[in-house]
């Protein structure tokens, strides 16, 4: 699934999550304690994740998680057929 983040530093920070974030390219000194989390976490293949998006430039990241339930139930059915 592609990213909804699109980064650019010639437009305007926006955040119109979940349809569309722009972002600057590069974080700021402001976004090691401004990140905020946007919405709900979310699944990408085998991994669960959430955006995080900084209060003050507007500069967005995608934050993995874990791997989501569904895969770790896949891969330990895999690791068990192998043992047999
Ligand atoms: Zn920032």
């Amino acid at each position: 699934m592609a990213s909804i983040v699109e980064y650019n530093e010639r437009k305007a920070a926006e955040n119109a999550y979940p349809e569309r974030i722009i972002s600057p390219p590069q974080p700021n000194d402001c976004c090691f304690s401004g990140m905020k989390q946007l919405g709900d976490v979310e699944e990408d293949g085998n991994w669960l994740y959430v955006y995080k998006r900084c209060r003050v430039c507007g500069y967005t990241v995608r934050n993995f998680l874990m791997m989501s339930p569904k895969a770790l139930r896949k891969m330990r059915g895999g690791i068990l057929r192998g043992l047999n």
